[in-house]
Formats: structure tokens, C-alpha cells, sequence
């Protein structure tokens, strides 16, 4: 679904139907600790961006809303987890690189 921010994201979920006013983060929603969601946060959210960039079904991220020293100011920060070797991802956007040592004509650029 398309955030207000105007990126696609799985995990936003809105319904404006019959006057209804809900918006809602389905990846902080499933956090506990991941704080109070607000539409504003989509805007700096690297969520879209690492869903587009690595589509890895064994990614597992997690969410949550991080606040500046002074608390002005809020964005998500991301903690991604290879269910497959259960190891984090440091960078959800490329993936742990398990997956291709085991996919038949992958080549491992170094
Ligand atoms: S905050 Fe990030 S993960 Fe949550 S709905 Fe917005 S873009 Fe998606």
C-alpha cells in the first residue's frame, strides 16, 4: 500500500472507508518496544527502499522509532535477521549473501 509518504510498503495499512480515519505501521504495530507510530515517520523510513532493493524471503526486520539526543526529532531505525543462518543482516539492503552461495550459477563478486 502507498505510505503518505508515496512509497509502496507492505507494512502500511490504511482505511478511509465510510469515514474511517486508520493508519497504521503493521512493522511497529508488531513490536513492542518500537514506540508510538506516526503517518510523518514514512517520510525518512528506509523500509520501502530495502524492500525494493532485497527481496530475500529469510529477511526478518523489525522496527522501531528512534528519537534524537534532545528528542526533537524521530525516524525508524531497522534491526534485520537471517532466519535462515539466525545471524543479523547489517545491511538489510544487500542481504547477509547466505542465500547465493547456494543458488547454482551465482557467481560472489570479491
Ligand atoms: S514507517 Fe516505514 S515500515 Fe512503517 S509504514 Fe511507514 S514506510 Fe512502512
Amino acid at each position: 500500500m502507498r505510505t503518505p509518504a508515496g512509497k509502496d510498503c507492505k507494512y502500511y495499512f490504511e482505511d478511509h472507508f465510510r469515514g474511517r480515519e486508520k493508519q497504521e505501521c503493521r512493522l511497529l504495530q508488531r513490536n513492542p518496544q518500537g514506540g508510538r507510530w506516526k503517518p510523518a515517520h514514512c517520510r525518512d523510513c528506509p523500509v520501502p527502499d530495502i524492500m525494493r532493493q532485497n527481496a530475500c524471503p529469510n529477511m526478518a526486520l523489525e522496527g522501531r522509532v528512534h528519537k534524537s539526543l534532545l528528542g526533537l526529532r524521530e525516524q525508524i531505525k531497522i534491526y534485520a535477521i537471517c532466519t535462515s543462518t539466525l545471524r543479523e543482516v547489517t545491511d538489510p539492503a544487500i542481504g547477509c549473501g547466505e542465500c547465493h552461495l547456494h543458488r547454482p550459477g551465482t557467481q560472489i563478486l570479491k
